[in-house]
């Protein structure tokens, strides 16, 4: 296997019980994966994939582990945003600039609102793979495989489009590659540096969201000025830690990218920095959850309002048995309507249990409307609900809310209903772009990010 490390140190080899565990999943039930029509083309992608290098490090894997240790305990906030579905065609250096820029202005305002480190990852570079409701689309009297995402098929809605192709699994790993290595860039390159705040404001439309982070960007300069004036070394500011995660659902992507860290002989999926399993996959006894357990990445695992006290026990008793502080996320996607019953139930239990996993709250997921037109959308008042909830509800326990996961983008859509540009049923039409869920644009992501900050100060 290729090495994931970029140490010197002897090398450790993985025990045969350990490699052999790594396929268990084969054996047990799986859900949400394509049929591919030519199954030997799909091994030998795999295949190939197993001989490309790691898109990601061990090393940078074990600090992230450490950064969300502290976010459990409440000393710091995780931020996670991204594309519901990533699209080859999406990228372009231009989106994944917009995206990043997004990100890294909610992190300021949230740090600066929270006084916190925040943890920024990308939903970025390896979200291709969807989970569907159906494993078919019909339209009028034609019905068709569903679209998987871009790493099994195409959108366009003709057969051959629709029909899974395995050429697509190492299309996969190339544009997450070239993903990563921009994102990259533009996170250690100087294009983060604190000293930018101002620059990543720009070439987005000015609207109120805009000209607050503005004002706070003011602030945050004459701070800076001020530190640098007193002599204050500001290598630090230059640089930001930038994370990578995704849904780890189709397995003919995730396994061969799975290596051994020949630091200890461990096996780390190296597709991403964090991945987590969906709600529809997080059965107890499932291919899923049993492959999660036997990764040393810290991994999540959504929670929808089903999800009962012992199913969640179960799950922390099965991904980490070990207690390690960072290993377990909890991503709750309750819907504004239920979190404030669901959720003080869970927090309770777990304060009964020695397990201390981060929380943090999807506000998306559950919040899913259609409008008479056909329109898959949320409407930006239920978000903030829900958000909301999230915080009265661990305020009410005394546990820590860590984090939270959102759909945007850096574009100017219209896919999610409200916010102060008031986007209307009408105006979804104008610019919507989404091949799946809806996500915020740059101006409801900011405005979120303001709201967020007002609850971790408050
Ligand atoms: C998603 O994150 O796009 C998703 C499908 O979420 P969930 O598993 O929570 O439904
Ligand atoms: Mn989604």
């Amino acid at each position: 296997m290729t090495p994931v490390d970029d140490s010197t140190e002897p090398v450790v080899a993985a025990s045969p019980q350990v490699l052999a565990g790594l396929d268990h999943w084969r054996t047990l039930d799986i859900k949400h994966q394509p049929t591919w029509p030519d199954p030997t083309a799909a091994q030998a992608a795999s295949a190939q994939i197993a001989t490309f290098p790691p898109l990601v490090f061990a090393g940078e894997i074990d600090q992230l582990r450490d950064r969300l240790a502290k976010a459990a305990r409440g000393e710091a906030f995780l931020l996670q945003g991204g594309d519901c579905a990533e699209t080859f065609a999406g990228a372009t250096a231009d989106q994944i600039r917009s995206r990043v820029k997004t990100l890294l202005q909610m992190a300021v305002v949230l740090t600066y609102g929270a006084s916190m480190p925040v943890v920024k990852m990308g939903r970025m570079a390896g979200q291709f793979a969807k989970p569907r409701s159906s494993d078919v689309e019909a339209r009028g009297e034609v019905t068709l495989p569903a679209y998987r995402g871009d790493i099994v098929n195409g959108y366009d809605f003709t057969p051959e489009s629709r029909e899974p192709d395995a050429a697509r699994l190492v299309q996969g790993y190339h544009t997450a590659a070239s993903t990563l290595n921009l994102v990259r860039a533009f996170t250690q390159g100087g294009f983060a540096s604190l000293k930018e705040v101002h620059s990543w404001n720009r070439g987005f439309a000015s609207n109120p969201a805009n000209a607050r982070y503005e004002g706070l960007a003011r602030e945050i300069d004459r701070a800076i000025r001020f530190m640098e004036a007193a002599g204050a070394d500001f290598d630090e500011l230059r640089r930001v830690e930038f994370y990578t995660g995704h849904e780890g659902l189709l397995m003919d992507y995730e396994r061969p990218l799975t290596r051994i860290d020949s630091r200890n002989g461990t096996p780390v999926a190296t597709s991403a920095h964090f991945l987590w399993i969906g709600e529809r996959t997080r059965d107890l006894d499932g291919a899923h959850v049993d492959y999660f357990s036997r990764i040393r990445n810290p991994i999540g695992v959504k929670l929808g309002p089903s999800t009962t006290p012992q199913a969640m026990e179960a799950l922390i008793d099965k991904l980490d048995p070990e207690r390690e502080p960072g290993r377990l996320t909890f991503i709750t996607r309750m819907g504004a309507g239920k979190i404030r019953d669901v959720l003080p139930g869970l927090l309770e239990h777990v304060k009964t249990l020695d397990a201390n996993p981060l929380w943090v709250t999807d506000p998306m997921h559950g919040n899913g409307v259609t409008t008479p037109t056909g329109y898959k959308t949320r409407r930006f008042d239920d978000i903030v609900d829900e958000v909301k909830g999230f915080f009265e509800s661990h305020r009410a326990v005394g546990t820590h809310p860590g984090g939270i996961h959102v759909e945007l983008t850096g574009d100017d859509v219209t896919e999610c209903l409200g916010g102060s540009e008031h986007i209307d049923e009408a105006s979804l039409a104008t610019r919507y772009e989404s091949l799946c869920d809806p996500r915020l644009n740059h101006m409801q992501s900011l405005e979120l990010a303001f709201l967020v900050a007002e609850e971790l100060s408050a």
